[in-house]
């Protein structure tokens, strides 16, 4: 493996441009811009920084890929600010995890608690459109057509529902960490694609725990929601399980996470 840099052969330009862009997200803050906001030009940077038109650039390339802002050319262009948005940041973690050896079972182990939190916190919030869009999930759902493709739509269907009800939690960290794991098994059924073989069992009780969360959210019965998705929970986790064994043999190499279970 290539060793890092040592922080002292680290370019001093490049050291500069991230102080900047570090300073530029506090004055983000500090002015409480909002999306649509403009940065100051280039010319109004380079004087306040003290610094060169590369660094500045440099800096600015920093905010827009960590999606801060969108860096627009011409005469009416310049540093816009984006919507905060959690797609880069789940990108990143999600890039992060991408080489170490992730289990479905770890995947679960945080969903199991996680989901439960995040249901019972959206309980009485949910508005008369979220409610609608569940529904409309729940019966795109239940198609049961058979071919790859729509296994796979299935999956992301049943995704699709938890996203809903993380995108309504009050809490912007939970509802972050249940969206980001939401697209950890996005890309599972993307790469390994895990909606295969047939799951027709594991479509069935999604049907049935989705039915019964939306009954309970609309009575704002929020026992019934943490019993009903604690259940889904532990239920999804065992069809995970079952189905990576399938594709360890498939594979004639058994995970060394699974070798304990079996
Ligand atoms: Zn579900």
């Amino acid at each position: 493996m290539p060793s890092s840099p040592s922080a002292t052969s680290v370019p001093r330009r490049q050291k500069l441009a991230e102080l900047i862009s570090d300073d530029l997200k506090r004055t983000i803050i500090r002015d409480t811009l909002a999306e649509g906001d403009r940065l100051p030009n280039e010319k109004a940077l380079m004087a306040l920084y003290g610094c060169a038109k590369g660094t500045v650039r440099e800096a600015l390339m920093i905010l827009e890929v960590e999606g801060l802002i969108t860096l627009k050319t011409g005469p009416n262009g310049g540093a816009i600010l984006n919507a905060p948005s959690m797609e880069p940041a789940s990108r990143m973690l999600r890039s992060f995890l991408h080489f170490k050896t992730l289990s479905g079972g770890q995947v679960y182990q945080l969903r199991r608690l996680l989901e439960v939190e995040m249901a019972v916190s959206v309980v009485g919030l949910l508005s008369e459109e979220d409610f609608a869009t569940l529904e409309h999930n729940i019966n795109e759902c239940t198609c049961h057509r058979l071919d790859d493709e729509d296994q796979r739509r299935q999956r992301f269907l049943e995704i699709e529902f938890h996203h809903v009800l993380a995108r309504a939690c009050p809490n912007p960290l939970l509802s972050f960490m249940c969206q980001f794991l939401n697209d950890l098994l996005h890309d599972l059924v993307v790469i390994k694609k895990a909606y295969l073989p047939e799951r027709k069992q594991f479509d069935q009780a999604n049907q049935h725990y989705h039915d019964g969360l939306i009954t309970a959210l609309r009575e704002q019965d929020t026992e019934r929601v943490r019993q009903l998705m604690t259940e889904h929970m532990r239920d999804a986790e065992h069809h995970m399980t079952a189905l990576e064994m399938e594709m360890a043999d498939q594979l004639l190499v058994t995970p060394e996470h699974l070798k304990t279970n079996h």
